[in-house]
């Protein structure tokens, strides 16, 4: 018993230390104020709130989706909102070449990159997976290869900013979702990829920081149309989710988890207790009696 308190208490002591400076929050909006940043898939949904956390901010903003008229309107908000410069360029996230248009266009216009927030997500369906091997090919290229070909092709420019890349994934990039399948696939994608680059640029000494961003159930139109009715759990407000990447990105963090407590705390049992996080998350969702 006395050897336990020896050794737990300070332990103990040391984990609430950490868990308290690491939680701190220290950020303040100028860390983003004329920086130049890309903002995917903010034609709407969580890619548009960060375009107007960013403009009142005052970053410069380059903004890219597909819809022009909403981009258009999007940019013109920013500059209501008093962003240091907004513009956006259209197009689809299936054509690499138009992946790697963007980032030039941010070495034109902008002279540079701050920071890369990759967040756009191709079109999938809500059901038991059907089989489609073509539908997971194409989602692959918009979710996860248009991001990787972005990324390098930024590369050049962050590691003279010494700037950020933010890739905005799920809790499904982490623990085995159903009725998501090939969308899950992507986000897992995603992590395995940008978190072993991460490693690499410790061991090259890049200062160029990856903010991987797990989010639990967002209220954005398209993911409340199509799990609201299926989903136990109320939607999170996307435009605090937004200020809260827009966080972790400014202060470097390796990994966001939004909301802290249906995300990042059940994952917590994912090494010990994996059966059991499998039926939590299975237990979110409104089953058909079979
Ligand atoms: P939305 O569906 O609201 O927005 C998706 C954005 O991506 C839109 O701007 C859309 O614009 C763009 N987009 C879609 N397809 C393409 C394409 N082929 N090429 C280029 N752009 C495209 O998504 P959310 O805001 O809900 O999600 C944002 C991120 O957060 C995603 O990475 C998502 O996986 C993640 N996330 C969201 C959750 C949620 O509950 N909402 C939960 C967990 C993670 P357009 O149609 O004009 O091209």
């Amino acid at each position: 018993m006395g050897r336990l308190q020896k050794i737990f208490i300070p332990f103990l002591g040391l984990v609430l230390a950490f868990w308290f400076y690491s939680a701190r929050d220290t950020f303040k909006p100028e860390m983003l104020r004329g920086r130049r940043v890309i903002v995917t898939g903010a034609s709407m949904g969580i890619g548009e709130q960060m375009a107007y956390h960013l403009a009142r901010m005052g970053a410069h903003i380059l903004i890219t989706a597909r819809t022009q008229p909403r981009l258009q309107e999007v940019v013109q908000r920013c500059l209501e909102l008093g962003a240091a410069s907004a513009q956006f360029i259209s197009g689809t996230m299936e054509d690499m070449a138009f992946a790697q248009r963007v980032v030039r266009e941010a070495q034109t216009s902008l002279g540079g990159l701050d920071m890369l927030i990759l967040n756009h997500v191709g079109a999938s369906y809500f059901g038991f997976f059907d089989g489609d091997v073509e539908h997971v090919r194409k989602l692959l290229e918009i979710n996860f290869l248009s991001y990787v070909a972005m990324a390098t092709s930024a590369l050049p420019m962050l590691k003279e900013s010494e700037g950020s890349i933010v890739v905005v994934s799920s809790m499904a990039g982490k623990v085995g979702f159903p009725f998501t399948v090939p969308y899950s696939a992507t986000k897992f994608a995603l992590d395995g990829f940008f978190s072993s680059l991460r490693q690499e640029f410790s061991i090259q000494n890049i200062n160029v920081s990856i903010t991987l961003c797990i989010l639990g159930f967002i209220d954005t139109e398209r993911a409340v149309r199509a799990a609201a009715e299926v989903l136990r759990e109320r939607p999170a407000p996307r435009d605090e989710c937004a200020l809260e990447i827009l966080k972790g990105a400014a202060l470097r963090r390796r990994e966001l988890y939004y909301r802290y407590s249906s995300t990042r705390l059940p994952l917590l049992l994912r090494d010990c207790a994996a059966e059991l996080l499998d039926y939590l998350v299975r237990s979110r969702y409104r089953l058909p009696a079979s």
